[in-house]
């Protein structure tokens, strides 16, 4: 029971991975568009690993689930940022610069 490894897997789940597809998002050089999608207004839901760009308002797209401390870069407009927990629990983003 005293086993560290064991401790650190209990403390740290496994993110979700995802495969990711291309979504029409022509912005940015091929290969990265699969990265990023349009938002769609009302009505769309991020998945687990996509959270909005608050600068650009595209969808940035992880291929894992995205976690408070990620460090996000969104090409179409060149911010970065970082996940943050929202006041209402949601994730959110602090641009860095
Ligand atoms: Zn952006």
């Amino acid at each position: 029971m005293n086993d560290p490894n064991e401790q650190a897997v209990l403390s740290e789940v496994p993110r979700q991975t995802f495969e990711l597809e291309e979504c029409g998002f022509r912005e940015v050089p091929k290969k990265w568009r699969k990265f990023y999608r349009h938002w769609e207004g009302p009505g769309d839901e991020l998945g687990p690993n996509e959270i909005i760009c608050p600068v650009c308002k595209v969808v940035i797209r992880s291929k894992r689930e995205i976690r408070v401390g990620d460090r996000l870069y969104c090409m179409p407009c060149m911010s970065r940022m970082i996940v943050v927990l929202g006041e209402d629990g949601t994730l959110q983003t602090d641009v860095t610069y």
